[in-house]
């Protein structure tokens, strides 16, 4: 099974109980630093399960570009796992109005998100997580589920882009984690 946690936090309970298997590919994208505190690119599993966790961190200010960067520089590995089944921890706390976190990104993107992974997985189920703008949380939903399903999105926002500073950051990150994943993966 394949867990892709797009919620802005980590998703630290679950990746603390996949750790050290090879049985679960725990992938989560998150604000970083952030609540909880850790997240960072350098924990990727242990034991067997090492290369089984992808953290990927976000700097605060990260938008649409970005977060979508961010599932594409990955989904890679995502596709080599075949997973039999794909959970997704679906929260919507990444959204720019989001009343928790700093990240910028618009439900356009969690569409496209349903749609990418419409298009690589036959089962695929999601539980709602985070999100804390009531008004923007469920046409977020709407959104994602619409991806999932094929449909136009029903609720388009105009997406954000991030500052070149933040890309540098971002950039720097994504080969680190993408280096530490090499030894347990065919990358391009
Ligand atoms: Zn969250």
């Amino acid at each position: 099974m394949l867990i892709f946690d797009f919620d802005g936090h980590l998703g630290d309970g679950t990746e603390a109980i996949f750790y050290d298997t090879d049985q679960v590919l725990f992938w989560s994208l998150h604000q970083y630093p952030a609540f909880p505190g850790n997240g960072y690119i350098n924990e990727i599993g242990t034991g067997k399960g090492k290369g089984f966790t992808i953290n990927v961190p976000l700097p605060p200010g990260s938008g649409d570009d970005i977060f979508l960067k961010a599932v594409e520089e990955f989904m890679p590995i995502a596709e080599q796992f075949k997973p039999d089944v794909v959970a997704v921890s679906a929260g919507f706390d990444a959204h720019l109005y989001d009343l928790l976190l700093g990240l910028r990104v618009t439900g356009s993107s969690f569409h496209k998100i349903g749609l990418m992974l419409r298009e690589r997985f036959s089962h695929v189920f999601a539980v709602l997580e985070g999100g804390y703008n009531l008004e923007y949380m469920p046409r977020s939903v709407f959104n994602f589920v619409a991806g999932m399903n094929g449909q136009e999105i029903p609720y388009p926002e105009d997406t954000t882009s991030s500052a070149w500073k933040i890309w540098e950051n971002f950039d720097m990150d994504v080969q680190g984690a993408l280096a530490q994943l090499a030894p347990f993966w065919k990358l391009r």
